[in-house]
């Protein structure tokens, strides 16, 4: 019902499906009914992913949003026909771009994957309602978008202090922690979708859970090595023997 509800991923699907253009279109802006302003969200989203296009080489005139009431049936008519025949100009995507067919599948993919990633690093920014279009036009730019694609964040868990009290595997949204009583936790990091709740989670006398920034995450420990032997109990052994 509103523009609001269409979210990144749906865009970057469509592109995926293999769209060669993507239209938003939503009511007009300042006159939503409701508290919400849905239309500014969809705005800012629309925004980002024009300059996430641009990053990974596709020509973001494939992404349009038009604000119009439902009574604007001719202007609505006239924006498409403008629309259609600027994706018609473009060609099909990624070809005219020069960008091999499965070279562009695994860039969105891989996009796709860093969305919650992308909300919450940008979540200030993707609710901004902003006052004018010279605003807007700065409200994204490209170092800043290439940054954020060059110093994505990694979560893991250090094996020397984890002490297994399964708070983050709990709260973790995608199941991505690998846990069991007495076992060093480990991230799956092909499941991580890097919202940082581990991280924020982990006991801070434990503070197991690290931020890695731009660079490659540590191998996970061996299974046959994961297990915590307490300080007690491996006194209490070695008593024992
Ligand atoms: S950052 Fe932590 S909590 Fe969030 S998805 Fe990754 S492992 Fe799970
Ligand atoms: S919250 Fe910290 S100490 Fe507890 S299991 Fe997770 S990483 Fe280990």
């Amino acid at each position: 019902m509103c523009s609001g509800r269409v979210d990144l991923e749906f865009v970057l699907r469509a592109f995926s499906n293999g769209m060669d253009g993507v239209f938003i279109g939503g009511c007009r802006l300042n006159e939503c009914n409701y508290t919400t302003h849905g239309n500014y969200d969809a705005l800012n989203m629309v925004l980002l992913c024009r300059k996430i296009m641009e990053h990974i080489g596709l020509n973001p005139e494939r992404l349009r949003i038009a604000f119009m009431s439902s009574a604007e049936g001719i202007l609505f008519a006239e924006v498409m026909r403008e629309f259609g025949n600027t994706v018609n100009k473009l060609g099909p995507l990624g070809k005219a771009e020069g960008i091999d067919q499965n070279e562009l599948k695994s860039k969105l993919a891989e996009i796709t994957k860093l969305v919650p990633y992308i909300k919450v690093v940008k979540n200030e920014k993707l609710a901004s309602r902003l006052e004018s279009s010279a605003e807007y036009d700065k409200l994204f730019t490209k170092d800043e978008i290439d940054r954020l694609f060059s110093e994505v964040i990694s979560y893991y868990i250090d094996p020397g202090k984890c002490q297994a009290c399964m708070i983050c595997a709990k709260r973790c949204p995608v199941e991505a922690i690998t846990s069991a009583k007495n076992q060093v936790h480990v991230i799956d990091q092909e499941k991580c979708i890097k919202c940082g709740t581990c991280f924020e989670a982990c006991p801070t006398k434990f503070g197991a859970v690290t931020k890695i920034t731009g660079g490659p995450v540590p191998p996970p420990i061996p299974e046959e090595k994961r297990t915590i032997v307490r300080k007690g109990k491996e006194k209490g052994r070695q008593d024992k023997e």
